[in-house]
């Protein structure tokens, strides 16, 4: 029996979906512990392309039991959208292959809206949010000011929780933005339409996943963003709104009690970041259009050309420490193949002196990157599956990296493609 993580070290979008659906393989359960459909993980394999948002990246796999788990932000919606969606290319998810946790708490058709309210309400000052409703959700999940997806079992129960919540929600509706109450015909035709899709689905998922522990089958935990958007260990306020890291995977899943084995964590070969907020090593102008596109760096959810600039030695040294990671999988190396050298944002410069340490986040607007460059390797990788095929100049920059970043590189990949990987 073994447990493993995979989770990512920077602001997300490292690839992960790439490296849980290839590691997989070896493992019975795949579960997801935290954040909703806010994010996408693209994998692509012998099915076709995808982008997963909520459901765990272990759906392609025959045999493989998928959970979300009680730490997840269950957007019904969101869900049953995406599990149509890969129906449509031949994946069938059924309730033996996908086990929703009766303790996932539901993000509500309120929360969607709060988010765009206030998004509007900051005007300039915005967080950059995806607009899925995750702060508004987790906020009143810790105010308990939700409901847990296992009461749609109890309709009455239901009902009468639900009454409670909409007086109280329409208080802020209407008084705070000035926006439409919420009515209680509305709410229970969204609850007849979309909690009877995932009825089928929700069970007990903590005493089956203790009984899979028991019963000795390994368990893979699959992590949402990034540990720099952590909410306690991230560039807060600019982080997401549950906890990333791999140490929170045991809570989010339902399996408390869980040692994790192996903590992956995944890397790109060079940065990228969503949204708002401080990103030191941000490049502009054709430098930076030109590595957006050889890395086709826009949001999987949105859309959104994303933020690149080269690797951030500081912030991934940190977040391998805030990971707890035991392996690397360093992803997109071909992207840099383009490049003649290659750049590192090696320390930062904070208030006129150098620095490795990653700053508060207090500090990170005033944080200069500081750069070097190592020689780029400028051919094709893209078919190279063992180290030896990996040219001397890439070679030096995975090592560089590794010595840097204090964590062992298992993983190199080439190539968005299942197989499109070297493993040392
Ligand atoms: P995740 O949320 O961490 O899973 O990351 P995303 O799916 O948002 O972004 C990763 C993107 O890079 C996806 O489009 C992948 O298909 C792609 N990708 C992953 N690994 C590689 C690689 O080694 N090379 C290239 N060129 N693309 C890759």
């Amino acid at each position: 029996m073994s447990n493993c993580a995979i989770v990512g070290i920077n602001w997300g979008d490292e690839g992960k979906g790439r490296m849980v659906d290839l590691v997989t393989e070896g493992y019975d359960v795949v579960v997801r512990y935290q954040g909703g459909g806010n994010a996408g993980h693209t994998v692509i394999n012998e099915k076709g392309k995808f982008a997963l948002h909520l459901l765990p990246s272990g759906i392609f796999r025959a045999g493989v039991v998928n959970v979300l788990g009680n730490g997840v932000a269950l957007d019904c919606e969101s869900l049953w959208t995406e599990i149509q969606d890969v129906a449509a290319k031949g994946v069938s998810v059924t309730p033996e292959n996908l086990k929703i946790s009766d303790r996932a708490s539901l993000l509500l058709p309120w929360h969607r809206e709060l988010d765009g309210l206030e998004e509007a309400r900051l005007a300039d000052k915005k967080y950059g949010s995806t607009k899925q409703g995750i702060a508004p959700f987790y906020s009143d999940k810790y105010q308990k000011k939700t409901v847990m997806a296992g009461e749609l079992l109890y309709p009455e129960r239901l009902r009468a929780h639900l009454a409670d919540l909409l007086e109280w929600k329409n208080l802020t509706l209407e008084r705070v933005y000035g926006a439409e109450p919420w009515t209680m015909e509305r709410l229970m035709a969204w609850v007849a339409d979309y909690g009877e899709k995932i009825k089928p689905y929700l069970c007990d998922t903590g005493a089956f996943l203790r009984q899979a522990q028991a019963d000795g089958k390994n368990i893979l935990f699959e992590a949402q963003l990034g540990a720099l958007r952590d909410l306690d260990f991230g560039i807060y306020p600019y982080t997401t709104s549950s906890n990333a890291v791999a140490a929170y995977a045991p809570v989010g899943s339902g399996l408390p009690s869980a040692k994790l084995d192996e903590i992956i964590g995944v890397v790109k070969a060079y940065s990228s970041c969503v949204g708002e907020g401080p990103f030191t090593c941000e490049w502009s102008g054709e430098k930076a259009d030109k590595l957006r596109e050889a890395g086709a760096e826009y949001g999987a959810k949105t859309g959104r050309p994303r933020r690149v600039g080269p690797i951030d030695l500081v912030a991934t040294r940190y977040g391998v420490q805030c990971q707890g990671a035991t392996n690397i999988a360093l992803t997109k190396l071909d992207v840099l193949s383009y490049m003649t050298e290659i750049p590192i944002c090696a320390r930062y410069e904070v208030d006129g002196h150098q620095t490795d340490a990653f700053p508060f986040p207090a500090l990170l607007p005033e944080a200069k990157p500081i750069e070097t460059t190592m020689p780029g390797w400028n051919c094709d990788i893209s078919s190279a599956r063992k180290w030896e095929d990996l040219p001397e100049a890439a070679q030096k920059y995975v090592e560089y990296i590794e010595r840097e970043i204090g964590c062992h590189i298992g993983y190199v990949s080439v190539g968005p493609e299942r197989e499109a990987i070297i493993v040392r």
